[in-house]
């Protein structure tokens, strides 16, 4: 596994990269734009060059792109669907000019309508990104999430229809919240739950299609529906649930980015998590 956290690209794509490289990461994720407006301006070739260079120089594998949080692939609000499909296929585009092959986005809500009306928006745009992502070589990689209220892809079945009914799921991949699976139900804080968790996500997913590891302690309690990072070891899952979910055999195998998206905050930052993670993991 490559570990790693989200980094900022203020200063540039490569300063990122820079940064993540210094701390020790073998990996990392940033946003290529602004995540809260819909609007992006054009990606600079020189940026990405620089970015693709530094990536180069450095131990970085796997480098992730996490799509703004604007888009919402679930609802058939028609100016959301339109504006949320754009931003998909843009975003795309942009990670093929990084050299990214892992874009994590979040499936989104129905707002109400009901998770099998979420679950056919959400393939609907699936299906139209689908040639854009093959051409670029990005996985689209659907988060799992926390369950809070008209969320869609909390459950592992449900991302499992949705993976199920693309006409073509080459260019799907799924990205694995700690902190979401656990705020949904899903225990990994002993071995046993661990393996348990697994199981089902085998069965419902497959494996195979874990490409990003998100690595977030929860805030709160395991079911509770909320989607609230803590530092690691300081919440709900805890220093013995992490240990309990890297330790797994099933998990150790996977070669994939571990991203954290820890808070920044008086009781810490991505590097002392970064810290907390090796003594816990071990890399
Ligand atoms: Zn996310
Ligand atoms: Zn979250």
């Amino acid at each position: 596994m490559y570990f790693g956290a989200h980094f900022s690209i203020q200063g540039g794509y490569h300063i990122a990269a820079e940064k993540a490289n210094e701390m020790g990461c073998t990996t990392l994720q940033i946003f290529t734009r602004s995540s809260r407006i819909w609007k992006a301006k054009s990606m600079n070739p020189d940026a990405a060059s620089k970015f693709k260079e530094a990536i180069q120089k450095s131990g970085l594998k796997k480098p992730v792109v996490h799509l703004p949080y604007l888009p919402n692939f679930a609802t058939d609000d028609p100016t959301i669907y339109e504006k949320s499909n754009q931003s998909l296929k843009e975003e795309i585009q942009r990670c093929g000019l990084l050299g990214i092959q892992l874009l994590v986005v979040h499936v989104g809500s129905h707002k109400g309508k009901g998770v099998a009306t979420g679950i056919k928006n959400v393939v609907k745009h699936l299906d139209s990104v689908n040639d854009v992502a093959a051409e670029n070589k990005v996985y689209i990689c659907l988060e799992t999430s926390a369950g809070t209220k008209n969320s869609t892809g909390s459950k592992f079945e449900e991302i499992g229809s949705i993976i199920q009914k693309t006409s073509d799921d080459k260019m799907i991949g799924v990205c694995f919240d700690t902190a979401h699976i656990f705020a949904a139900g899903y225990d990994i804080r002993t071995p046993e739950s661990v393996e348990r968790t697994i199981t089902e996500f085998e069965n419902e997913i497959g494996l195979k299609r874990l490409k990003v590891v998100h690595c977030n302690d929860s805030k709160f309690e395991l079911g509770s529906g909320k989607d609230r990072h803590e530092h690691i070891g300081l919440g709900n899952i805890g220093e013995k649930g992490f240990k309990a979910f890297f330790s797994n055999s099933r998990i150790k195998k996977l070669e994939v980015p571990v991203i954290l998206e820890t808070p920044i905050d008086e009781k810490g930052t991505h590097e002392t998590d970064f810290k907390k993670l090796k003594e816990i993991v071990g890399f």
